[in-house]
């Protein structure tokens, strides 16, 4: 079976001036999977659709994204008929016996209720992620793929500005499951000296951003460290805020 590719957003992302071009492309889907949740298109309204949403619930992150968007009554359809499942499935885990005492040798023993294990489960899930999940994996597939066929590409690739510490981990990882031979040596040393060379450049502007707070370097020139820390977010954290001026 042919995987469907997406070079467009790949070569979309690896062309913006950013620190991670991987978060670019999560943030965009990201975007796109929000306003699928509670958009116009009132995907909600679907019975299939929110028979999902009941049953796997938001993460943290993407419950404040949910929040924010507006439309909180679509936000209190989905979030009504999500409790309604979750009162269900709880008062049926909660009539299980109840757990004893940690016996004196287990102190530290963890307890286990089918109440834990549904709220663990749950935690595992949200339908957000899960909508993003589908697409970039298949957008993660298209960067080695590019980077085999095309000359282009990983000119592009030498020439971006690293990654961020998650992003590095996970196209490392990925690399031998997908390039062959004779690009996974030359992928890997250039992902490691992308990753690291910019990693310390950044590291960099932070530490001239403390300089500058100290009264002897009033004078200086802020260099590129006025923003140094909202592109410290996405390299250690892939957090992406409003860069401050
Ligand atoms: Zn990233
Ligand atoms: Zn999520």
């Amino acid at each position: 079976m042919k995987e469907k590719l997406h070079t467009i957003p790949v070569q979309d992302a690896f062309g913006q001036d950013c620190e991670c071009p991987i978060c670019v492309m999560y943030q965009k889907l990201e975007e796109n999977a929000i306003n699928y949740t509670i958009g116009a298109g009132a995907s909600y309204m679907e019975e299939d659709i929110r028979a999902q949403t009941d049953d796997q619930g938001f993460c943290q992150k993407h419950l404040q994204d949910l929040y924010v968007y507006p439309n909180k009554i679509g936000l209190a359809l989905i979030l009504k008929t999500h409790m309604d499942k979750t009162i269900k499935d709880l008062e049926k885990a909660a009539k299980a016996p109840l757990p004893s005492p940690n016996s004196m040798f287990r102190k530290n023993a963890k307890t286990s209720s089918p109440v834990i294990d549904y709220i663990e489960a749950q935690e595992q899930k949200c339908f957000v992620c899960g909508y993003i999940n589908q697409s970039f994996e298949s957008y993660l597939r298209t960067i080695f793929y590019l980077y085999e066929k095309e000359e282009d590409f990983r000119k592009q690739f030498e020439e971006s500005k690293g990654f961020c510490t998650g992003h590095y981990k996970m196209l490392f990882g990925l690399a031998p499951e997908y390039l062959n031979k004779k690009y996974l040596e030359p992928f890997l040393r250039t992902l490691n000296g992308l990753f690291l060379e910019h990693f310390k450049r950044v590291r960099d502007d932070v530490e001239w951003f403390i300089c500058k707070n100290d009264y002897r370097y009033r004078e200086e020139p802020w260099k590129n460290a006025k923003d140094a820390l909202p592109r410290a977010l996405i390299k250690t954290g892939s957090v992406s805020v409003p860069r401050m001026e």
